[in-house]
Protein backbone atom coordinates (compact mmCIF):
# COMPACT_ATOMS: atom_id res chain seq x y z
CA UNK A 1 0.00 0.00 0.00
CA UNK A 2 1.29 3.30 -0.80
CA UNK A 3 2.26 5.66 2.22
CA UNK A 4 0.67 8.80 3.08
CA UNK A 5 1.31 11.52 0.89
CA UNK A 6 2.20 14.51 3.13
CA UNK A 7 -0.64 16.29 4.30
CA UNK A 8 -0.57 19.79 4.10
CA UNK A 9 -1.77 22.06 6.72
CA UNK A 10 -0.98 25.87 7.05
CA UNK A 11 1.77 27.08 4.60
CA UNK A 12 4.07 30.06 6.18
CA UNK A 13 5.85 31.91 3.67
CA UNK A 14 9.26 32.31 3.90
CA UNK A 15 9.55 29.97 6.99
CA UNK A 16 13.15 29.60 7.31
CA UNK A 17 13.70 30.61 10.26
CA UNK A 18 17.28 31.51 12.27
CA UNK A 19 17.12 31.05 15.71
CA UNK A 20 19.66 30.15 18.41
CA UNK A 21 18.76 25.81 17.64
CA UNK A 22 18.47 26.98 13.71
CA UNK A 23 22.11 27.91 13.86
CA UNK A 24 23.23 25.36 15.83
CA UNK A 25 21.54 22.63 12.87
CA UNK A 26 23.90 24.36 10.46
CA UNK A 27 26.83 24.46 12.21
CA UNK A 28 26.57 20.91 12.40
CA UNK A 29 25.48 20.61 9.36
CA UNK A 30 29.29 22.13 8.51
CA UNK A 31 30.91 19.83 11.39
CA UNK A 32 31.52 20.77 14.71
CA UNK A 33 28.72 19.06 16.90
CA UNK A 34 26.36 22.04 19.18
CA UNK A 35 26.02 22.16 22.49
CA UNK A 36 22.25 21.27 24.16
CA UNK A 37 20.22 23.93 24.10
CA UNK A 38 18.33 24.63 27.55
CA UNK A 39 14.77 23.03 27.30
CA UNK A 40 11.75 25.64 26.57
CA UNK A 41 8.52 25.65 28.56
CA UNK A 42 6.55 22.74 27.41
CA UNK A 43 9.36 19.87 27.52
CA UNK A 44 9.71 17.92 30.56
CA UNK A 45 12.94 18.67 31.09
CA UNK A 46 15.70 15.31 31.51
CA UNK A 47 19.59 14.94 31.60
CA UNK A 48 19.09 11.55 29.66
CA UNK A 49 17.05 13.71 27.00
CA UNK A 50 19.86 15.87 26.38
CA UNK A 51 22.37 12.45 26.41
CA UNK A 52 19.97 10.76 23.81
CA UNK A 53 19.77 14.22 21.37
CA UNK A 54 23.72 13.89 22.10
CA UNK A 55 23.89 10.83 21.00
CA UNK A 56 21.96 11.05 17.70
CA UNK A 57 24.54 13.47 16.95
CA UNK A 58 27.36 11.27 17.41
CA UNK A 59 25.89 8.75 15.20
CA UNK A 60 25.32 11.62 12.60
CA UNK A 61 28.07 9.67 10.17
CA UNK A 62 26.58 7.03 10.89
CA UNK A 63 23.56 7.39 10.03
CA UNK A 64 23.87 9.35 6.95
CA UNK A 65 25.93 6.18 6.09
CA UNK A 66 23.02 4.24 6.66
CA UNK A 67 20.93 6.32 4.71
CA UNK A 68 22.97 6.90 1.74
CA UNK A 69 23.83 3.06 1.35
CA UNK A 70 19.65 2.10 1.15
CA UNK A 71 18.91 5.25 -0.95
CA UNK A 72 21.50 3.41 -3.53
CA UNK A 73 20.24 0.05 -2.80
CA UNK A 74 16.46 1.00 -3.78
CA UNK A 75 15.02 -2.19 -2.99
CA UNK A 76 11.59 -2.58 -3.37
CA UNK A 77 9.02 -4.28 -1.22
CA UNK A 78 10.10 -7.71 0.32
CA UNK A 79 13.29 -7.44 -1.92
CA UNK A 80 15.28 -5.06 0.73
CA UNK A 81 18.19 -7.48 1.57
CA UNK A 82 20.42 -5.33 1.73
CA UNK A 83 18.99 -2.27 2.72
CA UNK A 84 17.69 -4.91 5.98
CA UNK A 85 21.11 -6.17 6.31
CA UNK A 86 23.18 -2.72 6.98
CA UNK A 87 20.39 -1.79 9.46
CA UNK A 88 20.40 -4.97 11.52
CA UNK A 89 24.44 -5.28 11.50
CA UNK A 90 24.13 -1.60 12.69
CA UNK A 91 22.00 -2.32 15.70
CA UNK A 92 23.92 -5.73 16.50
CA UNK A 93 27.49 -3.60 16.43
CA UNK A 94 25.59 -1.50 18.94
CA UNK A 95 24.97 -4.43 21.27
CA UNK A 96 21.25 -5.06 20.13
CA UNK A 97 19.88 -8.64 20.20
CA UNK A 98 18.53 -8.89 16.47
CA UNK A 99 16.35 -11.87 15.53
CA UNK A 100 16.29 -11.43 11.71
CA UNK A 101 13.91 -12.96 9.08
CA UNK A 102 10.49 -12.63 10.97
CA UNK A 103 7.01 -13.29 10.34
CA UNK A 104 7.84 -15.43 7.09
CA UNK A 105 9.54 -11.98 5.41
CA UNK A 106 13.36 -12.42 5.33
CA UNK A 107 13.41 -8.72 5.21
CA UNK A 108 11.77 -8.15 8.55
CA UNK A 109 13.70 -8.08 11.49
CA UNK A 110 13.24 -7.25 15.20
CA UNK A 111 16.43 -5.55 17.70
CA UNK A 112 15.85 -5.71 21.17
CA UNK A 113 18.14 -4.20 24.38
CA UNK A 114 17.61 -4.75 27.54
CA UNK A 115 14.86 -6.50 30.07
CA UNK A 116 11.27 -5.73 31.35
CA UNK A 117 8.94 -2.78 31.39
CA UNK A 118 8.44 -0.38 29.78
CA UNK A 119 8.75 -2.45 26.13
CA UNK A 120 9.47 1.25 23.94
CA UNK A 121 9.33 0.38 20.46
CA UNK A 122 10.30 2.22 17.12
CA UNK A 123 9.68 1.33 13.97
CA UNK A 124 11.49 1.88 10.79
CA UNK A 125 11.00 1.23 7.07
CA UNK A 126 13.07 1.09 3.98
CA UNK A 127 11.71 -0.14 0.51
CA UNK A 128 12.04 1.84 -2.50
CA UNK A 129 9.30 2.41 -4.91
CA UNK A 130 9.51 1.12 -8.99
CA UNK A 131 10.65 3.17 -11.34
CA UNK A 132 12.15 6.41 -9.74
CA UNK A 133 15.77 6.25 -9.61
CA UNK A 134 17.04 9.59 -9.21
CA UNK A 135 20.23 10.86 -8.91
CA UNK A 136 20.65 13.37 -5.93
CA UNK A 137 20.20 16.48 -7.96
CA UNK A 138 17.72 18.63 -8.79
CA UNK A 139 16.77 18.06 -12.20
CA UNK A 140 15.33 14.67 -13.30
CA UNK A 141 17.84 12.02 -14.40
CA UNK A 142 17.71 8.49 -12.91
CA UNK A 143 21.32 6.97 -11.70
CA UNK A 144 19.64 3.94 -13.29
CA UNK A 145 17.42 4.23 -15.83
CA UNK A 146 13.79 2.08 -15.14
CA UNK A 147 15.58 0.98 -11.39
CA UNK A 148 13.55 1.81 -8.42
CA UNK A 149 14.25 4.89 -6.05
CA UNK A 150 13.49 5.83 -2.63
CA UNK A 151 10.61 8.53 -3.89
CA UNK A 152 8.78 8.80 -0.20
CA UNK A 153 12.40 8.82 1.49
CA UNK A 154 12.20 5.30 3.84
CA UNK A 155 15.85 5.39 3.36
CA UNK A 156 15.87 8.01 6.02
CA UNK A 157 12.98 6.24 7.45
CA UNK A 158 14.63 3.48 9.02
CA UNK A 159 17.95 5.28 10.14
CA UNK A 160 16.55 7.97 11.65
CA UNK A 161 14.53 5.26 13.75
CA UNK A 162 17.23 3.03 14.67
CA UNK A 163 19.27 5.99 15.40
CA UNK A 164 17.27 6.88 18.17
CA UNK A 165 16.87 3.46 19.34
CA UNK A 166 20.78 3.42 19.52
CA UNK A 167 20.55 6.77 21.58
CA UNK A 168 17.99 5.29 23.92
CA UNK A 169 20.15 1.93 24.47
CA UNK A 170 22.97 3.79 25.78
CA UNK A 171 20.77 5.10 28.74
CA UNK A 172 19.81 1.99 29.70
CA UNK A 173 23.14 0.16 29.34
CA UNK A 174 24.33 3.09 31.43
CA UNK A 175 21.91 2.35 33.78
CA UNK A 176 20.26 5.91 33.42
CA UNK A 177 16.65 4.00 32.52
CA UNK A 178 15.17 1.23 32.98
CA UNK A 179 13.51 -1.30 30.44
CA UNK A 180 13.27 -2.53 26.91
CA UNK A 181 13.78 -0.65 23.49
CA UNK A 182 13.08 -2.34 20.70
CA UNK A 183 13.69 -1.27 16.87
CA UNK A 184 11.37 -3.41 14.30
CA UNK A 185 12.43 -3.48 11.05
CA UNK A 186 9.39 -3.22 8.98
CA UNK A 187 10.03 -4.50 5.30
CA UNK A 188 7.19 -3.84 2.22
CA UNK A 189 4.77 -0.56 3.17
CA UNK A 190 4.48 0.82 -0.16
CA UNK A 191 3.03 -2.94 -1.47
CA UNK A 192 2.06 -5.70 0.85
CA UNK A 193 2.17 -4.43 4.17
CA UNK A 194 4.74 -5.75 5.86
CA UNK A 195 3.52 -4.79 9.48
CA UNK A 196 0.35 -6.30 9.10
CA UNK A 197 2.25 -9.58 8.41
CA UNK A 198 4.05 -8.65 11.88
CA UNK A 199 1.12 -7.95 14.22
CA UNK A 200 -0.30 -11.44 12.80
CA UNK A 201 2.16 -12.94 14.11
CA UNK A 202 2.11 -11.35 17.57
CA UNK A 203 5.32 -9.57 17.46
CA UNK A 204 4.09 -6.21 19.29
CA UNK A 205 1.91 -7.82 21.65
CA UNK A 206 3.96 -7.00 24.83
CA UNK A 207 4.76 -3.65 23.23
CA UNK A 208 3.50 -0.28 25.74
CA UNK A 209 4.21 2.26 23.14
CA UNK A 210 5.54 1.98 19.77
CA UNK A 211 6.82 5.39 18.04
CA UNK A 212 6.81 5.92 14.07
CA UNK A 213 7.69 9.14 11.74
CA UNK A 214 7.70 9.86 8.33
CA UNK A 215 9.49 12.48 5.62
CA UNK A 216 7.48 15.17 4.27
CA UNK A 217 7.58 18.89 3.44
CA UNK A 218 6.50 19.74 6.88
CA UNK A 219 6.84 19.17 10.33
CA UNK A 220 4.36 18.49 12.80
CA UNK A 221 2.77 16.45 15.21
CA UNK A 222 0.41 14.06 13.30
CA UNK A 223 -3.23 14.22 14.38
CA UNK A 224 -4.62 13.88 11.32
CA UNK A 225 -5.36 10.37 11.10
CA UNK A 226 -5.10 8.57 7.54
CA UNK A 227 -7.27 6.59 5.11
CA UNK A 228 -8.45 3.09 6.00
CA UNK A 229 -7.78 0.86 2.58
CA UNK A 230 -8.32 -2.76 1.31
CA UNK A 231 -6.31 -3.95 -1.93
CA UNK A 232 -8.83 -6.27 -3.93
CA UNK A 233 -8.10 -8.67 -6.63
CA UNK A 234 -11.02 -9.08 -8.81
CA UNK A 235 -11.09 -12.61 -11.32
CA UNK A 236 -13.48 -13.71 -13.80
CA UNK A 237 -13.22 -16.67 -15.15
CA UNK A 238 -15.31 -17.88 -18.43
CA UNK A 239 -14.84 -19.64 -21.74
CA UNK A 240 -13.26 -19.41 -24.86
CA UNK A 241 -14.30 -19.65 -28.02
CA UNK A 242 -13.40 -18.17 -31.71
CA UNK A 243 -14.59 -15.01 -31.66
CA UNK A 244 -15.79 -14.78 -35.12
CA UNK A 245 -16.50 -18.51 -35.85
CA UNK A 246 -18.70 -19.77 -32.79
CA UNK A 247 -18.61 -16.59 -30.07
CA UNK A 248 -22.06 -18.00 -29.04
CA UNK A 249 -20.47 -21.29 -27.35
CA UNK A 250 -17.77 -18.23 -25.29
CA UNK A 251 -18.70 -16.62 -22.72
CA UNK A 252 -16.12 -13.61 -21.65
CA UNK A 253 -14.13 -13.29 -18.74
CA UNK A 254 -14.11 -9.64 -19.93
CA UNK A 255 -17.77 -8.86 -19.80
CA UNK A 256 -17.78 -9.54 -16.20
CA UNK A 257 -15.15 -7.37 -15.82
CA UNK A 258 -16.29 -4.59 -18.15
CA UNK A 259 -19.79 -5.15 -16.06
CA UNK A 260 -18.06 -5.29 -12.95
CA UNK A 261 -16.52 -1.88 -13.88
CA UNK A 262 -19.22 -0.22 -15.10
CA UNK A 263 -20.85 -0.78 -11.39
CA UNK A 264 -18.13 0.33 -9.40
CA UNK A 265 -18.38 3.86 -11.50
CA UNK A 266 -22.12 3.64 -10.67
CA UNK A 267 -21.74 3.50 -7.41
CA UNK A 268 -19.51 6.48 -7.19
CA UNK A 269 -22.80 8.63 -7.09
CA UNK A 270 -23.82 6.71 -3.80
CA UNK A 271 -20.79 6.85 -1.71
CA UNK A 272 -19.81 9.84 0.68
CA UNK A 273 -17.14 12.17 -0.89
CA UNK A 274 -14.25 10.62 1.63
CA UNK A 275 -14.60 7.23 -0.86
CA UNK A 276 -11.63 6.69 -3.14
CA UNK A 277 -12.51 3.82 -6.09
CA UNK A 278 -9.32 3.08 -8.30
CA UNK A 279 -8.73 0.50 -10.33
CA UNK A 280 -6.32 -1.15 -13.36
CA UNK A 281 -7.22 -3.91 -15.13
CA UNK A 282 -3.59 -6.33 -15.32
CA UNK A 283 -5.64 -8.76 -17.37
CA UNK A 284 -7.93 -8.56 -19.94
CA UNK A 285 -7.74 -11.55 -22.11
CA UNK A 286 -4.85 -11.78 -24.67
CA UNK A 287 -5.54 -11.11 -27.80
CA UNK A 288 -9.29 -10.09 -30.03
CA UNK A 289 -10.10 -12.77 -31.86
CA UNK A 290 -10.38 -15.13 -28.78
CA UNK A 291 -12.99 -14.98 -26.75
CA UNK A 292 -11.19 -14.24 -23.10
CA UNK A 293 -12.01 -17.05 -20.30
CA UNK A 294 -9.48 -14.99 -17.98
CA UNK A 295 -9.92 -10.91 -16.88
CA UNK A 296 -8.63 -9.42 -13.25
CA UNK A 297 -9.35 -6.31 -11.94
CA UNK A 298 -7.30 -4.87 -9.38
CA UNK A 299 -9.20 -2.37 -7.26
CA UNK A 300 -8.30 -0.29 -4.38
CA UNK A 301 -10.74 1.26 -2.18
CA UNK A 302 -10.35 3.61 0.47
CA UNK A 303 -12.04 5.58 3.38
CA UNK A 304 -11.70 7.30 6.17
CA UNK A 305 -12.39 4.64 8.63
CA UNK A 306 -12.43 0.90 8.20
CA UNK A 307 -15.93 0.45 9.14
CA UNK A 308 -16.49 2.11 5.70
CA UNK A 309 -14.14 0.66 3.84
CA UNK A 310 -15.94 -2.88 5.11
CA UNK A 311 -19.25 -1.93 4.13
CA UNK A 312 -18.12 -0.90 0.70
CA UNK A 313 -16.32 -4.30 0.57
CA UNK A 314 -19.71 -5.90 0.63
CA UNK A 315 -21.64 -3.91 -1.73
CA UNK A 316 -18.48 -4.39 -4.02
CA UNK A 317 -18.46 -8.61 -3.89
CA UNK A 318 -22.56 -8.28 -4.20
CA UNK A 319 -21.46 -6.28 -7.69
CA UNK A 320 -19.39 -8.91 -8.87
CA UNK A 321 -21.62 -11.76 -8.22
CA UNK A 322 -23.90 -9.74 -10.10
CA UNK A 323 -21.59 -9.11 -13.24
CA UNK A 324 -20.63 -12.21 -13.12
CA UNK A 325 -24.11 -14.12 -13.22
CA UNK A 326 -24.95 -11.09 -16.32
CA UNK A 327 -21.96 -12.31 -17.67
CA UNK A 328 -22.47 -16.21 -17.46
CA UNK A 329 -18.86 -16.66 -15.94
CA UNK A 330 -17.16 -17.07 -12.54
CA UNK A 331 -16.34 -14.02 -10.05
CA UNK A 332 -14.25 -14.19 -7.24
CA UNK A 333 -13.35 -11.05 -4.73
CA UNK A 334 -9.88 -11.66 -3.11
CA UNK A 335 -8.67 -9.31 -0.51
CA UNK A 336 -4.82 -9.16 -0.72
CA UNK A 337 -4.00 -6.31 1.27
CA UNK A 338 -4.97 -3.20 3.32
CA UNK A 339 -4.98 -0.60 5.94
CA UNK A 340 -7.09 0.90 8.95
CA UNK A 341 -7.12 4.23 9.59
CA UNK A 342 -4.47 5.89 11.78
CA UNK A 343 -5.73 5.46 15.65
CA UNK A 344 -4.36 9.19 16.60
CA UNK A 345 -3.54 9.57 20.18
CA UNK A 346 -3.73 13.14 21.04
CA UNK A 347 -1.61 12.70 24.47
CA UNK A 348 1.29 10.86 22.78
CA UNK A 349 0.97 14.01 19.90
CA UNK A 350 1.62 16.87 22.64
CA UNK A 351 4.12 15.05 23.91
CA UNK A 352 6.54 14.91 20.46
CA UNK A 353 4.95 18.30 19.86
CA UNK A 354 6.71 19.63 23.17
CA UNK A 355 9.88 17.55 21.79
CA UNK A 356 10.28 19.21 18.61
CA UNK A 357 9.58 22.59 20.25
CA UNK A 358 12.44 22.21 22.28
CA UNK A 359 14.47 20.94 19.72
CA UNK A 360 13.38 24.15 17.35
CA UNK A 361 13.33 24.55 13.70
CA UNK A 362 15.41 22.87 11.04
CA UNK A 363 17.21 25.13 9.64
CA UNK A 364 19.13 25.18 5.43
CA UNK A 365 21.95 26.81 3.78
CA UNK A 366 21.33 28.77 1.45
CA UNK A 367 22.78 26.25 -0.90
CA UNK A 368 19.91 23.78 0.35
CA UNK A 369 17.18 26.53 -0.45
CA UNK A 370 18.63 26.92 -3.89
CA UNK A 371 18.74 23.19 -4.48
CA UNK A 372 15.07 22.71 -3.42
CA UNK A 373 13.55 25.55 -5.41
CA UNK A 374 15.37 24.14 -8.61
CA UNK A 375 13.62 20.92 -7.79
CA UNK A 376 10.25 23.39 -7.85
CA UNK A 377 11.39 24.87 -10.65
CA UNK A 378 11.84 21.71 -12.70
CA UNK A 379 8.39 20.18 -11.16
CA UNK A 380 6.37 23.50 -12.23
CA UNK A 381 5.54 24.28 -8.40
CA UNK A 382 6.16 27.59 -6.75
CA UNK A 383 9.90 27.90 -5.47
CA UNK A 384 8.87 28.16 -2.30
CA UNK A 385 12.25 26.34 -0.80
CA UNK A 386 11.87 24.57 2.58
CA UNK A 387 9.88 24.71 5.35
CA UNK A 388 11.59 23.64 8.08
CA UNK A 389 9.48 25.60 11.30
CA UNK A 390 7.22 23.06 13.16
CA UNK A 391 3.91 23.35 12.35
CA UNK A 392 1.58 23.96 15.14
CA UNK A 393 -0.43 21.37 17.12
CA UNK A 394 -3.45 20.64 15.33
CA UNK A 395 -6.30 20.20 17.53
CA UNK A 396 -9.42 19.77 14.75
CA UNK A 397 -7.50 18.22 12.06
CA UNK A 398 -10.27 17.20 10.13
CA UNK A 399 -10.75 14.74 7.77
CA UNK A 400 -7.66 12.48 6.64
CA UNK A 401 -6.45 13.13 3.26
CA UNK A 402 -5.71 10.76 0.48
CA UNK A 403 -2.58 8.02 1.25
CA UNK A 404 -2.75 4.66 3.76
CA UNK A 405 0.25 3.27 5.79
CA UNK A 406 0.49 0.00 7.68
CA UNK A 407 1.62 1.88 10.64
CA UNK A 408 -1.91 2.68 11.39
CA UNK A 409 -2.08 -1.15 12.14
CA UNK A 410 0.10 -1.10 14.57
CA UNK A 411 -1.87 1.95 16.15
CA UNK A 412 -4.91 -0.21 16.34
CA UNK A 413 -2.80 -3.04 18.38
CA UNK A 414 -0.56 -0.40 21.07
CA UNK A 415 -0.70 3.52 21.22
CA UNK A 416 1.18 4.83 17.98
CA UNK A 417 2.86 8.52 18.74
CA UNK A 418 3.76 9.54 15.23
CA UNK A 419 5.80 12.99 13.63
CA UNK A 420 6.42 14.51 9.84
CA UNK A 421 9.18 15.94 9.09
CA UNK A 422 10.95 17.71 6.24
CA UNK A 423 13.14 15.85 3.85
CA UNK A 424 12.19 17.84 0.54
CA UNK A 425 11.27 20.72 -0.87
CA UNK A 426 8.06 22.26 0.22
CA UNK A 427 4.98 21.09 -2.57
CA UNK A 428 7.38 19.06 -4.95
CA UNK A 429 5.30 15.58 -6.22
CA UNK A 430 5.54 12.74 -3.33
CA UNK A 431 6.06 9.27 -4.75
CA UNK A 432 8.40 10.84 -7.37
CA UNK A 433 11.66 12.32 -8.39
CA UNK A 434 12.29 15.06 -6.05
CA UNK A 435 12.01 13.57 -2.94
CA UNK A 436 14.16 10.71 -4.12
CA UNK A 437 16.97 13.82 -5.23
CA UNK A 438 16.46 15.52 -1.57
CA UNK A 439 17.00 12.18 0.60
CA UNK A 440 20.05 11.57 -1.15
CA UNK A 441 21.66 14.49 -0.24
CA UNK A 442 21.88 16.66 2.83
CA UNK A 443 18.32 18.13 2.96
CA UNK A 444 17.52 14.73 3.46
CA UNK A 445 19.80 14.09 6.27
CA UNK A 446 18.81 16.87 8.07
CA UNK A 447 15.15 15.65 8.87
CA UNK A 448 16.20 12.21 9.36
CA UNK A 449 18.51 13.83 12.60
CA UNK A 450 15.51 15.83 13.36
CA UNK A 451 13.17 13.26 13.31
CA UNK A 452 15.96 10.56 15.42
CA UNK A 453 16.22 13.80 17.58
CA UNK A 454 12.49 14.37 18.31
CA UNK A 455 11.63 10.09 18.72
CA UNK A 456 14.82 9.80 21.30
CA UNK A 457 13.64 12.82 23.40
CA UNK A 458 10.18 11.77 23.33
CA UNK A 459 10.88 7.84 24.11
CA UNK A 460 13.02 9.53 27.59
CA UNK A 461 9.80 10.98 28.24
CA UNK A 462 8.07 7.17 27.89
CA UNK A 463 10.93 5.76 30.03
CA UNK A 464 11.27 7.87 32.51
CA UNK A 465 7.21 8.49 33.27
CA UNK A 466 4.88 6.24 34.36
CA UNK A 467 2.25 8.65 34.29
CA UNK A 468 3.15 9.84 30.52
CA UNK A 469 2.72 6.04 29.56
CA UNK A 470 -0.57 6.07 31.38
CA UNK A 471 -2.24 8.83 30.32
CA UNK A 472 -1.22 7.64 26.69
CA UNK A 473 -2.20 3.89 27.18
CA UNK A 474 -5.48 5.23 28.96
CA UNK A 475 -6.63 7.37 25.79
CA UNK A 476 -5.59 3.92 23.69
CA UNK A 477 -8.04 1.89 26.15
CA UNK A 478 -10.62 3.94 25.56
CA UNK A 479 -10.61 4.04 22.06
CA UNK A 480 -9.97 0.53 21.27
CA UNK A 481 -12.50 -0.45 23.76
CA UNK A 482 -14.76 -3.71 22.64
CA UNK A 483 -12.39 -3.58 19.50
CA UNK A 484 -10.88 -7.14 17.93
CA UNK A 485 -7.77 -6.16 14.91
CA UNK A 486 -8.36 -8.22 12.18
CA UNK A 487 -5.82 -7.35 9.35
CA UNK A 488 -6.11 -7.34 5.69
CA UNK A 489 -4.28 -10.10 4.12
CA UNK A 490 -5.12 -13.51 3.46
CA UNK A 491 -4.26 -16.73 5.30
CA UNK A 492 -0.60 -18.29 4.84
CA UNK A 493 2.44 -16.65 4.55
CA UNK A 494 3.24 -13.00 3.02
CA UNK A 495 3.31 -13.19 -0.71
CA UNK A 496 7.60 -13.66 -1.26
CA UNK A 497 8.75 -12.23 -4.85
CA UNK A 498 9.21 -15.23 -6.76
CA UNK A 499 12.98 -15.05 -8.15
ZN1 LIG B 1 6.29 6.29 2.82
Amino acid sequence: MPCRRPVRALVFAGTLTFGPLALASAAQAAGPAAKPTPPKAGAIPSKNKEAAVASVERQRPELIGLADQIWAFAETALKETRSAKVLADYAESQGFKVERGVAGMPTAFVASYGEGRPVIAILGEYDALPGISQKAQPAKEPLLAGAPGHGCGHNLFGAASLGAAVALKELVAAGKLQGTIRFYGTPAEEAVGGKTYMIREGLFRDVDVALAWHPNDETRADTKSTQAMVDLSVEFHGKTAHAAFDPWNGRSALDGAELFLHSVNLLREHVRPSVRMHYVVPDGGDVPNVVPDHARVWLWLRDSKHVSVEELLARVRQMAQGSALAAGVEGTVKVQAGSYEMLVNRAGERLLQANMEWLGPIAYTPEEVAFAKAVQKASGVPEKGLDGSIQPLNESPGEPEGGSTDVADVSWNVPVLHVSVTTAALGAPWHAWPVAACGGMSIGHKGMAFAAKTLAATMVDLFESPAKRAEIQKEFAANTQGFTYKGYIPDGPPPLPKE
